[in-house]
């Protein structure tokens, strides 16, 4: 064991930081890159055990644990045991194949979910080289230097060595969830986990302030990987709505298997029948109806849908979400840097001696100042020397501030809150460095700004006195002032005036600031006492964010999809509504504050939440009132969100989305989206895609049950009549592979229907088999049938061929009446004769034609005739077959269209028995003409 390698008891609560770092070999400023490395290799990587990393072998002994391998085995056997030693080989053969297929498809499905994971791992702020880097978390060494700030997951277990306002939300680990703070002070060395507030613990959450943290231990040495194995919930490949099809499936399958048991029973008593064989009927007749491959298609297509939406920058997180995306009713929509770009810009000034108005465009600091008189901006930009309180303003607006101005590659950057980037802009634009002015007025403290408090407040040296520097929501600054600086000195405050004001910057859509001053003697840490009162207003700052193009194009594709889009938003009121104006939102004429929320009841919220879409000056326990409210009201809601405190908000949300950029970890982590873009448009995308996958499932189990549907009913009804099987049950074993692999899967990969977004939210409690879905089924399944008999029987019985032959034409006859079928099936109401209907999709022609190549080597190769005891088909047979074929494929689209003229004259409603969105109903009835 070398030096630096932590001890499972030691306790570090109970060191100094000195006494800590020297244990580990480490400095204040971090390792080397080099040490890093060895370090790495010898404790490995900060990881904890993942549940989701099952074995393969084990995966592929899970693809035997359904009934009907358990039935196939059986059957393998007792063919063993009757002498047929062909179809013992020949079963086997087709269990492994099904089971490797099975096994291979869930493969790729976890495959793509696990490099979705990846692009979410959780990244940590460390010093290396005496340099802070951004590394994966899963890098981390004993020794590494940690920095951490509100919103962080803390990455490891870490003995801090400074912390400032630091408190950690330990429920992770302790179960409790009120923060405790945390200091670097050693604390005694017996203490409980819950008292050591020397350390931050991985897993554990920054609620508040920053820190500097030593790791001391990493992956399953930290507290919490001895503790329990699983930090984060492990994804399985179980949704909602597979767990419903598993268990519809499993149903289903019992079913069948006890009629599989009567009809046999009826052949060998009624019609006397060889019991072996009668039992190679029953077995046939299982493996004919039960849907085996259908869980297996519906993960791909869930897993399909998250790929699409991870390249649209939606990255899913929990696999139920792609389901209940495709149900929002009500998207939460935070306001800047969502519906809006975040790229402010500085618009208007108001001081006590006037308004100003700033030119220019983006960051870039170029631009007049413009004097205003009755409203209107002076044409000859104003001469900066003659307005020293305008210089003071915006010398304030750079101190209390931590964004700075970068040109890189010849553009224009803002490091930091675009909020703050505008008014290091607009003093750029008069001529004032931030840097320089930052270097001339040192910073002793600081209070970052969070939407909670609403401002952000500095300690300055200036002029040789101490100075608090203030910014924030105009409203709760306004409260704390008392007098506002002119250039006659301090006067007193006129609420009414600067409401005023405040109301004419906000109409206009800007996003308003105040900022207010006053000298801080004897102070050297602050707090919000501090800023409390007697505060001196020096004026406000309009800045202008304009709607996101692609935002005002979504929430229209919103209103169209029957979702209603709701701004919650930390602004004014006023100025919120008049974005939300600009965005086409559909209810503004009124806005919601947080302190009216505040006052309602969950009745009284509930009463008013579905007319009004703005709600301003909000925090997150508003949101959260807002979500369970709406819910209350049936909605189903997504709510986006970034900060530490959204979290219950994203949780309580059926969809909670995090902002990628934006976003703290504790969001990203309680949410089941992230936004790599922090766009909403992207969140409107992830729900057509949620439809589609739906939609696309759907499909799906529509297009396959009917297969299983004929083939069973093909068999029982000919043990019931006492006739000959028109199909082996080794060939029925073919077809549902066969059909399984091909046919089945292509359509997970239909683009989605032109009315996916003009129809109403799905109702998330309406089933997924409903009744329409179960008449098409039996209707198509009784349409294979005839086909099926009429072709066998037609040879067998009319034309004397032999009984091979017959079974190979109604083979083939099932299997090209599913093709055609498929092609019904892209659209379930839509007619599909058009050009774009029949050819429009690739992956159904694909499948097709290599269903067709599989066909015809089943009836051709002698290989096959001698394992499945097919027979050559003639040209005349197979014409036949395509006829039959395309009678089935006009008969469905028949039904479709007497079932879409039968929902015009019935109301106009939808499958789900909603009432469509006109703009749909207009749509059919331009297809009708
Ligand atoms: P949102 O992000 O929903 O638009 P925020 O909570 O970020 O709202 O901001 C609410 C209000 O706080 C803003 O209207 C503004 O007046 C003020 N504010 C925003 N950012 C800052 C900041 N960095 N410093 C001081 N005040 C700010
Ligand atoms: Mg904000």
């Amino acid at each position: 064991m070398t030096r630096h390698t932590p001890a499972h008891d030691r306790h570090w609560h109970g060191l100094s930081p000195e006494e800590a770092l020297a244990e580990l070999d480490a400095t204040q400023d971090g390792l080397s890159e080099d040490d890093a490395r060895d370090r790495l290799a010898q404790h490995g990587p900060n990881r904890l055990q993942q549940g989701h990393g099952r074995p393969a072998w084990r995966r592929l002994l899970a693809q035997f644990n359904n009934l009907l391998m358990l039935i196939l085995l059986v059957a393998a056997v007792a063919s063993l045991g009757l002498g047929h030693v062909l179809d013992a080989v020949a079963i086997a053969g087709v269990v492994l194949i099904i089971a490797l297929i099975g096994f291979l498809q869930e493969g790729k499905a976890e495959q793509a979910l696990d490099s979705i994971r990846d692009m979410l791992s959780p990244r940590a702020q460390v010093l290396r080289d005496g340099r802070r880097q951004e590394v994966d978390a899963e890098a981390l060494v004993p020794g590494d230097v940690v920095l951490l700030e509100s919103g962080d997951r803390v990455p490891a277990d870490l003995r801090l060595l400074e912390a400032k306002r630091l408190r950690d939300e330990e429920a992770a680990l302790t179960g409790e969830s009120t923060p405790v703070d945390k200091a670097i002070g050693a604390v005694d060395a017996q203490s409980e986990l819950a008292e050591r507030s020397s350390m931050a613990y991985a897993g554990t959450l920054v609620v508040q302030g920053s820190a500097r943290g030593l790791v001391v231990a990493t992956g399953e040495r930290t507290e919490i990987g001895r503790i329990s194995e699983l930090l984060r919930g492990v994804e399985t490949l179980r949704t909602p709505l597979l767990r419903q099809l598993d268990r519809a499936g499993r149903v289903l399958a019992l079913i069948i298997t006890v009629m599989a048991v009567l009809t046999a029973a009826f052949g060998v008593l009624v019609h006397g029948e060889p019991l072996g064989e009668m039992f190679m009927a029953a077995v046939g007749l299982a493996v004919a109806a039960i849907p085996e491959g259908m869980p297996a298609i519906v993960t791909i297509g869930l897993a399909l849908g998250v790929q699409t939406m991870a390249r649209k920058n939606a990255i899913i997180r929990r696999l139920p979400a792609v389901e209940t995306l495709g149900s929002i009713s009500t998207i939460f929509s935070d306001k800047t840097g969502t519906l809006t770009r975040n790229e402010m810009t500085a618009r208007a000034i108001r001081l006590p001696e006037g308004e100003f108005r700033l030119e220019g465009t983006g960051f870039a600091p170029e631009g007049a100042f413009h004097r205003v008189c009755d409203g209107e901006a002076l044409d000859e930009p104003l001469d900066l020397d003659d307005h020293p309180a305008l210089g003071h303003f915006l010398e304030v607006g750079v101190l209390c501030n931590d964004a700075e101005l970068a040109r890189d590659e010849g553009r224009w950057r803002i490091h930091g809150d675009p909020t703050e980037g505008a008014l290091v802009v607009a003093a750029a634009k008069a001529g004032l460095e931030a840097g320089e002015l930052r270097g001339h007025h040192d910073r002793h403290d600081a209070i970052p700004f969070e939407s909670e408090r609403q401002y952000m407040a500095t300690l300055h040296e200036m002029d040789g006195e101490p100075w608090l520097l203030v910014k924030g929501a105009p409203d709760r600054l306004l409260e704390r002032c008392h007098r506002v600086r002119t250039a006659a000195g301090d006067v007193a405050l006129d609420p009414a005036e600067w409401q005023a004001h405040l109301h004419a910057l906000s109409a206009q859509g800007l996003r308003v600031l105040a900022l207010a001053e006053k000298r801080a003697e004897g102070v050297d840490e602050l707090t919000d006492e501090h800023a409390a009162d007697g505060l001196v207003l020096l004026g406000l700052v309009g800045l202008q964010d304009p709607p996101r193009d692609e935002a005002v194009a979504a929430v229209k594709d919103c209103l169209a999809a029957g979702i209603r889009p709701v701004m919650v938003t930390g602004d004014h009121a006023v100025t919120a509504q008049a974005i939300a104006r600009q965005l086409g939102f559909l209810h503004t004429e009124r806005a919601i504050s947080g302190r009216e929320i505040e006052a309602m009841s969950d009745a009284e919220l509930e009463e008013v939440i579905l007319d009004v879409d703005v709600y301003a000056r909000a925090s997150p326990e508003h949101k959260l009132r807002l979500v369970t409210a709406m819910q209350a009201r049936g909605g189903v809601c997504a709510m986006t969100g970034d900060g530490v405190n959204d979290g219950p908000a994203l949780k309580r949300a059926d969809v909670g989305v995090a902002m990628g950029i934006q976003g703290t970890e504790a969001a990203k982590e309680a949410a089941e989206m992230v936004l790599a873009d922090d766009n909403f448009a992207t969140i409107v995308g992830a729900i057509r895609e949620g439809r589609k996958v739906y939609d696309n499932i759907r499909k799906t189990i529509t297009f396959l049950l009917p297969t299983n549907g004929a083939q069973g009913l093909a068999i029982l009804i000919a043990v019931l009549a006492g006739s000959v099987l028109p199909a082996t049950p080794l060939q029925a074993l073919w077809v549902n592979m066969v059909v399984a692999v091909t046919l089945g899967l292509a359509l997970a990969f239909e683009s989605g229907e032109r009315d996916l977004m003009r129809r109403r939210p799905r109702d998330p409690t309406a089933p997924l088999l409903d009744l329409f879905l179960l008449w098409r089924v039996v209707f198509v399944s009784v349409l294979l049938l005839l086909g099926v008999f009429g072709v066998f029987s037609w040879l067998f019985n009319g034309q004397g061929t032999s009984l091979e032959l017959a079974r190979t034409a109604a083979v083939n006859m099932l299997v090209t009446g599913s093709a055609a079928y498929l092609i019904n099936s892209r659209f379930l109401h839509r007619s599909s004769l058009s050009f774009s209907g029949l050819f429009g999709s690739r992956p159904v022609w694909i499948a097709i034609a290599l269903v067709m190549v599989l066909q015809l080597g089943w009836t051709y190769l002698p290989i096959m005739q001698r394992v499945f005891g097919s027979a050559a088909l003639g040209l005349a047979h197979w014409l036949a077959i395509l006829a039959v074929a395309v009678a089935i494929f006009l008969s469905v689209e028949l039904e479709k269209g007497a079932r879409r003229r039968l929902h015009r004259r019935r109301g106009e409603r939808d499958d789900h028995g909603h009432e469509r969105g006109a703009s749909a109903r207009e749509e059919e009835r331009a297809e009708a003409r």
